[in-house]
């Protein structure tokens, strides 16, 4: 596809490459600072749904497990008030009352105690082992309260396994409706732990359990330390508390790291899970990809910016070579002043113009007298003084900004002036005569006065005139003339024939 001459142009500017090496980079940074603001999305996301799968599964086992030990308990409750149990043997009713409760995973001790507290049978076996827990906070509130229905205790140390457990416990109603006792099913706080070690949640992870009233039951990792402790009042467990479920960043009051917590309420809200993701480990891959990717876009960033200033500073340097070029090609180098080429091009719109407009063009041509003498006498290199002593005269006879001075050729000048007739161009070839005048090179030995230069003019374009050569024609012819009248004088193309019009310098 071939790129038009208007963006060729363009992609030439040391300025476009500029603008492209500051405008890249920005587009840049910004496609990456996007990218990785959905990278980070994206390891919210997927900690986010991980978590909230692990609490479901967690969630389930435990519902679970609680509901077949509490089904056991209903089950006893029930079975208690059913004909001819109370009139069985009591290794009968054992039998009868805890058939279906070795189906639950750590599972401690399950009793049935009476309303003295004490141990009147035992799943284990007949006769039940001897025990009073009347004492216990969960057989003092059933006794309170005959709708607690199924009650979760605080961690406690089992009394007959020397473990820390829960219990599990309901009541058991005479049938009057007072108080007869209750039955009870201790769970191992081992269960929640070898649950919770199951999975892996990073170093800063963690897995809570609670009871309603803020109290710990078991944590992940495991701390002795972190058992019993309640919690109650932080706003993190205000949080569980009042939504149901659901998740939301919070700093732990436990260790002051911030975490992802996902946490759901268990068991008619007598529990509550939650699974923490450290928000650090959330984002410790997404960090690496990104320091990587930013010094990557850094590197290129400032490579393109590198390369284009570069490459900016070289075009603006090859424009300097080029324009430097461009004034040397019109530029005459001994005088400084414009060239053969420059004043053929500048005089032909000099002349064009004048013949558009009709006003007139002066042109002068000037030549040192016996210039090869000179040269033979002094040297070449004080001949190319004198040159340049001439190019100076030149240059402070004329004023005007359109007035041009150029050297054409060897010891040949010419001087060009539009808008000027022939008493213009007299009063310019006078001052130059006098301006020669005073030309001297002391170091040589030549004196004021000792140099002179002819001049011949015309003054164009006339109506038979076709070219601005003509008019330069009649001028170099006028210069011969002036060489013929024996030199440091001005001869017309007008006058020429008739000898009047002679202006000697001297
Ligand atoms: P006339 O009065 O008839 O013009 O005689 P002239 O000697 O000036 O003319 P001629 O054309 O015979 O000689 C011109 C001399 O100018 C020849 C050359 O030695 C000298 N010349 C030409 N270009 C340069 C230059 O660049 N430097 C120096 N020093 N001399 C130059
Ligand atoms: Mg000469
Ligand atoms: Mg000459």
């Amino acid at each position: 596809m071939a790129l038009s001459p208007r963006l060729m142009r363009r992609l030439r500017l040391p300025r476009t490459w500029i603008t492209l090496g500051v405008l890249a980079p920005i587009g840049m940074l910004i496609v990456s600072a996007l990218m990785l603001l959905d990278l980070r999305r994206d390891a919210w996301d997927k900690a986010d749904q991980t978590s909230r799968n692990l609490l479901q599964v967690i969630e389930r086992d435990i519902a679970r497990n609680i509901e077949i030990i509490d089904l056991t308990l209903q089950a006893v409750v029930d079975n208690l008030k059913a004909p001819g149990v109370a009139e069985a043997t009591p290794q009968m009713r054992q039998l009868i009352l805890f058939d279906r409760a070795s189906t639950a995973r750590d599972l401690g001790v399950m009793l049935v105690l009476n309303e003295n507290g004490d141990s009147i049978i035992d799943a284990a076996g007949w006769p039940a082992r001897q025990l009073n827990n009347a004492d216990r906070d969960y057989f003092q509130a059933h006794k309170a309260n005959p709708h607690l229905g199924l009650h979760i205790s605080k961690p406690l140390f089992s009394r007959l396994l020397g473990s820390r457990i829960v219990v599990l416990s309901r009541r058991i109603n005479k049938p009057d409706g007072s108080f007869g006792g209750i039955v009870l099913g201790s769970l191992r706080l081992s269960y929640f732990r070898r649950l919770f070690d199951q999975i892996g949640l990073g170093q800063d992870g963690a897995i809570n359990i609670y009871l309603h009233d803020g109290t710990r039951l078991m944590r992940h990792p495991y701390n002795e330390a972190d058992i019993g402790v309640n919690i109650f009042g932080t706003s993190n467990f205000n949080r569980f508390l009042q939504e149901k479920n659901g998740a939301f960043v919070a700093t732990s009051v436990r260790d002051k790291v911030e975490r992802h917590y996902a946490f759901s309420q268990i068991e008619d809200r007598s529990l509550l899970l939650n699974v923490a993701l450290s928000t650090r480990e959330i984002e410790a891959a997404w960090r690496a990809k990104a320091l990587i990717i930013s010094l990557v876009v850094a590197i290129l960033c400032g490579l393109t910016i590198f390369l284009s200033l570069l490459y900016g500073r070289d075009l603006r340097r090859r424009a300097a070579m080029q324009a430097e070029l461009a004034r040397l090609s019109r530029t005459d180098a001994l005088t400084g002043l414009v060239n053969r080429r420059r004043f053929e091009q500048v005089f032909e719109r000099a002349w064009r113009s004048a013949q558009r407009t009709g006003k007139p063009l002066a042109l002068l041509v000037v030549d040192a007298d016996h210039f090869k003498r000179c040269n033979d006498r002094y040297g070449h290199a004080v001949g190319d003084e004198v040159l340049k002593g001439l190019a100076r005269c030149l240059s402070a006879s004329v004023h005007r900004p359109d007035d041009l001075v150029a050297r054409i050729g060897g010891e040949e000048f010419v001087v060009v002036l539009p808008d000027t007739n022939a008493d213009g161009a007299l009063r310019i070839a006078s001052k130059i005569h006098d301006a020669v005048t005073t030309l001297a090179v002391p170091s040589a030995g030549i004196a004021a006065g000792s140099i002179t230069v002819s001049v011949g003019f015309a003054v164009g374009p006339t109506a038979d005139e076709t070219a601005w050569s003509d008019l330069y024609q009649r001028a170099d012819a006028a210069l011969y003339a002036a060489k013929e009248a024996g030199r440091n004088c001005t001869r017309s193309s007008a006058s020429m024939g008739d000898g009047r019009l002679r202006i000697c310098a001297s």
